[in-house]
């Protein structure tokens, strides 16, 4: 049986339960053997946002992930030079995982835009989609009728209104991230002073 490997793409600053969830839930019941975060790359933009350094986005999803035998953490993507493309991040883990059959897990909101993602008809030729539910983002009928019916699930997941940009809101006006996310990352947060100054432009 080739490995089933699932992929989870983020920015992951900071990484939160709603990812570690999503992807724990689409592990087991996609029976994967493993699903690898992959943070992506800098320097980077985010709708006119700059992204902290991918060394922390790297190490913070590394604690968060470092319990579950399952999760592991790929550099494939803060490696390379310039902006984050998943054709660059599936071609990559293709190389590292050679006989592999790939799921690429997303959340609805990203889901919802991967028709303006570079060479998307290669990207279902790389990978299964599976688009993980995400409260307030809903995809529908005639949206879901335009990806190749055999390569993408919609998977329920328990719902978790959780996203990083309210983790960084809460930092910056003093208010706690416990419980949102990882413990471990609540304390890198704090010992490297990360969210405390305004960046939005
Ligand atoms: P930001 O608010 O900065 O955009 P985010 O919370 O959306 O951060 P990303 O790093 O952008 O996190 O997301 C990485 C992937 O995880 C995306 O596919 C996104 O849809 C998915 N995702 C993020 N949060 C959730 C959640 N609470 N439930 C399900 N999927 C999620
Ligand atoms: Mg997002």
């Amino acid at each position: 049986m080739p490995q089933r490997i699932g992929v989870m793409g983020g920015t992951f600053d900071p990484i939160h339960n709603g990812h570690l969830v999503a992807a724990s839930e689409v592990q087991s019941k996609f029976g994967l053997d493993l699903v690898v975060f992959v943070p992506t790359g800098e320097p980077w933009q985010k709708r006119g946002r700059t992204v902290s350094a991918a060394e922390d986005r790297y190490l913070m999803t590394v604690i968060a992930t470092a319990a579950n035998p399952r999760f592991e953490v790929s550099r494939v993507d803060i490696d390379r030079d310039g902006a984050t493309y998943a054709i660059d991040t599936l071609h990559d883990l293709r190389a590292d995982y050679p006989d592999a059959e790939l799921f690429f897990i997303t959340g609805m909101d990203a889901l919802a835009k991967i028709f303006t993602w570079r060479d998307v008809e290669d990207l279902f030729e790389l990978a299964h989609f599976i688009g993980c539910t995400r409260p307030g983002y809903v995809l529908d009928e005639a949206e879901l009728a335009r990806f190749p019916q055999n390569r993408i699930s919609i998977l329920e997941i328990p719902a978790l209104a959780i996203s990083s940009s309210d983790c960084r809101a809460r930092k910056l006006r003093g208010e706690p991230v416990w419980y949102l996310v990882p413990d471990g990352v609540v304390q890198y947060i704090s010992k490297h002073n990360l969210y405390t100054e305004k960046v939005d432009s």
